[in-house]
């Protein structure tokens, strides 16, 4: 049953709809009908300006955000943002404030010392990053505070928003656009498009203008958010294919209903996957139930020879991507928005049958 088709359970860069691959496809031999791919157009054309515009009021929109947040198409993946975002927000003398959660987060705090001083407010390290600390102060003087929204590697998801005055700043690389929240809430946010939102080269800076330009010290212009905002995320040459993928997922996710239709779904493959692996005494959740992400599920088993065992079934059936990370081990399953629900029901149909016959 499930091995008529494959089944890209990849943490990234990861699946997308079927008929965006298509479309990215013509464009990169006609786009538009000009006689032109998409990989030789100039970006200061017309038939571009319009690309990006769109991708642009595209992500406004699904975001509804308010006219004070900028959107900006910038380069360097979500690691260029770690310490873009110190470089324009944090003084010297001023202290940023982080929330200590895993691979991703600790990176983030490596790069803000390099500006300013960093309090890292609560940190889940006792438990190798299993859990979301919930206990801890955000000090009203910080200059912002930092989280990653969704533990791509631990598999843990922030749930809310955290109750602060302070300027809130997120790195949603891996559930941005997953399910509703009310991103208006945030000063900054960033992500790495290619996990929901379309292919790597291009990363997504959602700015709320008044933050910017309260920092002494001198930025190099293409580290500058008001100089990108200005430009209209074209300073330089922007990621031209990689935008126009995006705009393309973002015209699919319109389609399925926004982030509302799309949560739908999401929960429905978070839920039926997680209650297959909780059903079954043989595979072991390290993560609380109120901390998991429904983006990357994280599993692990009894003993190393009954995991190679269901890598290599997975691997015959058409199902990619499930290795753990090597920090982690065990498997991780991921569930970014592109990803069907027959994949999900594949899998653990998979689970279900490799439990069974395991007795
Ligand atoms: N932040 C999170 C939450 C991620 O999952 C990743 C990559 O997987 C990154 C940052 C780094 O992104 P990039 O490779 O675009 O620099």
């Amino acid at each position: 049953k499930f091995n008529s088709v494959i089944h890209n359970f990849n943490a990234g860069p990861s699946i997308l709809p079927r008929e965006v691959f298509q479309q990215a496809s013509e464009a990169i031999l006609d786009f538009n009908n000009m006689g032109l791919s998409i990989l030789e157009i100039g970006h200061r054309t017309d038939a571009f300006q319009s690309v990006m515009d769109e991708a642009q009021s595209l992500l406004k929109e699904l975001m509804q955000l308010n006219d004070s947040k900028k959107v900006l198409f910038l380069h360097g993946g979500a690691s260029t943002q770690f310490f873009q975002v110190p470089m324009n927000l944090l003084d010297d003398n001023a202290t940023g404030a982080y929330l200590d959660c895993g691979t991703w987060g600790i990176k983030a705090i490596k790069e803000a010392k390099l500006f300013g001083n960093v309090n890292v407010v609560a940190s889940s390290k006792d438990r190798n990053y299993s859990y979301i600390p919930r206990q801890y102060t955000i000090p009203d003087d910080a200059a912002y505070f930092h989280y990653t929204t969704n533990n791509t590697i631990e598999g843990t998801q922030v749930a809310g928003i955290p109750d602060t005055h302070v300027p809130l700043v997120a790195d949603m690389s891996s559930d941005i656009l997953s399910e509703e929240m009310d991103f208006n809430r945030f000063s900054l946010i960033y992500a790495g498009a290619q996990k929901n939102i379309g292919a790597a080269g291009v990363n997504i800076v959602v700015v709320d203008e008044a933050i910017l330009g309260k920092v002494n010290r001198k930025l190099p212009t293409m580290m500058d958010y008001r100089e990108h905002i200005k430009n209209g995320s074209m300073l330089n040459t922007p990621p031209v294919f990689a935008v126009y993928v995006c705009m393309l997922t973002l015209r699919w996710l319109k389609k399925q209903g926004g982030v509302a239709g799309i949560q739908k779904i999401n929960d429905q493959k978070a839920g039926l996957l997680y209650s297959t692996l909780e059903s079954l005494p043989m595979f072991r959740l390290p993560v609380p139930i109120e901390d998991r992400s429904k983006m990357n599920v994280v599993f692990t088993m009894p003993d190393v020879e009954t995991e190679k065992e269901f890598l290599s079934v997975c691997k015959s059936n058409g199902m990619y991507g499930v290795k753990g990370h090597r920090s982690v081990g065990g498997f991780r399953i991921s569930l970014y928005n592109a990803l069907p629900l027959s994949s999900v029901e594949a899998i653990t149909d998979l689970i279900k049958d490799f439990a069974q016959k395991k007795g």
